[in-house]
């Protein structure tokens, strides 16, 4: 074997592309209920796009992104993530600027981090993203965590839970990090060595770190949420009373940070219990300040990503079957080669009626295609050889049904639609 796929890569084959396909509809139909439209932003952007936006001092901006420099030395990365290309699309291009409506987006495609591979988690890896931008109002909040609370929902993922929390503004925060330090500082040196610098730089990243001594060490300081400032507090009061009345039902949970640096206010993420451990299907929250951060104009905004991958895989292991794509519906048996125009012509009918349809080689034996016929699941096969060529009758069977008719020429595609479904 010469080539494989990078490490942490993988390709999605024809048996397991319904499973994306059923998850991107429901995402399609949900957002378009809600008036968001499709976005799509380059797979690349400048690297300084995510240092800034993601911030200097987290896991995937020191660790985790493909960077490299282009044929003119432009510093590069591969987007480890939506939001940062949303901000930038709407900064650059001024798109909030005429209308009084929020500015309603949604995006899905490939995202890459290289971290280590394990089940459901890969270096490249499939995202969706709703983004609200515009409007600082709790009720949009809702309307983003409601809109993911639905997706899963309607796609019928077991044992979801929504856990929120506020993480404050620059007000609120400044001052709560100063309590944070205190309380980090007592017990220094015994954080690991990334928790003691980022306790200096940015003290609310240290809840972030997967470190077990750590983590220990944290579950008595001060939280956010307890010190948020009035307006802060009235926000994250009135975000949990739009959710109660869309009926969405969620946890709070002051531990949630999530782990970049943009977001204030509202944090939120879907959790689900993922082999066995709860785990984080996606998140996100409010980024009032991130827009103006970029160089555009002062936009509050709020959105939400999730990752298809463990949507995909917490509903395989549910045991759920997704719903099957049609197969092949017919199966034109040319009987020689004088039969293959005729053959051709047919196809093309069937394809302008939407009906699905290929041709068989003409110099193989009708026993060998009809043999086909069963192994792809066909519905229809039609005969056409000499004496039907005379006659203007084809030979329709219907394989599923073990029948077979004569059919005239003109009559095909009704006869395939009437019985259609029938087996
Ligand atoms: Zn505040
Ligand atoms: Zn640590």
């Amino acid at each position: 074997m010469k080539y494989q796929a990078p490490r942490g890569t993988y390709d999605i084959l024809p048996e397991d592309i319904k499973k994306w396909h059923y998850i991107e509809n429901i995402i399609r139909k949900l957002t378009s209920l809600y008036n968001y439209s499709e976005v799509r932003t380059p797979i690349f952007e400048q690297l300084d796009l995510f240092q800034r936006s993601v911030g200097e001092d987290t896991d995937i901006v020191e660790k985790e992104m493909y960077t490299f420099e282009d044929k003119k030395g432009r510093n590069l990365a591969l987007r480890p993530e939506g939001t940062a290309s949303i901000a930038r699309m709407v900064a650059e291009r001024n798109l909030q600027s005429s209308k009084k409506e929020p500015l309603r987006l949604w995006y899905e495609g490939p995202m890459f981090r290289y971290s280590r591979p394990q089940k459901g988690r890969h270096r490249q890896f499939y995202q969706f993203g709703v983004e609200c931008i515009g409007s600082p109002k709790p009720i949009v909040d809702a309307e983003i965590i409601a809109i993911g609370w639905q997706i899963l929902q309607e796609a019928k993922v077991p044992d979801v839970s929504l856990e929120i929390n506020s993480v404050g503004c620059p007000d609120c925060r400044d001052k709560y990090n100063i309590l944070l330090k205190n309380f980090l500082y007592k017990d220094r040196d015994k954080y690991c060595e990334d928790c003691q610098r980022r306790m200096e730089q940015n003290p609310l990243r240290v809840f972030d770190c997967k470190n077990n001594i750590c983590r220990h060490l944290i579950v008595n300081a001060p939280r956010m949420l307890d010190n948020l400032c009035e307006e802060c507090a009235q926000h994250f009061k009135e975000v949990k009373k739009n959710l109660e009345m869309m009926n969405v039902p969620f946890t709070v949970n002051p531990e949630i940070v999530r782990g970049l640096d943009y977001y204030t206010k509202t944090a939120f993420e879907y959790k689900i219990n993922y082999l066995g451990a709860q785990d984080a299907l996606g998140g996100g929250g409010r980024y009032d300040g991130l827009i103006e951060y970029l160089g555009g104009k002062q936009i509050p905004a709020v959105g939400l990503s999730m990752g298809l991958e463990r949507i995909i895989l917490s509903l395989e292991k549910s045991g759920f079957s997704f719903p099957e794509e049609d197969n092949l519906e017919v199966f034109i048996i040319p009987i020689g080669a004088e039969a293959l125009q005729a053959s051709i012509d047919m196809m093309q009918e069937l394809h302008k009626a939407d009906i699905s349809a290929v041709v068989a080689d003409e110099n193989s034996s009708i026993g060998n295609n009809l043999k086909l016929c069963d192994k792809n699941n066909v519905s229809f096969a039609v005969l056409i050889g000499g004496n039907e060529l005379k006659s203007g009758l084809y030979v329709v069977k219907n394989i599923k049904k073990k029948s077979q008719s004569e059919v005239i020429k003109e009559e095909v595609i009704n006869f395939i639609k009437t019985n259609e479904g029938v087996a």
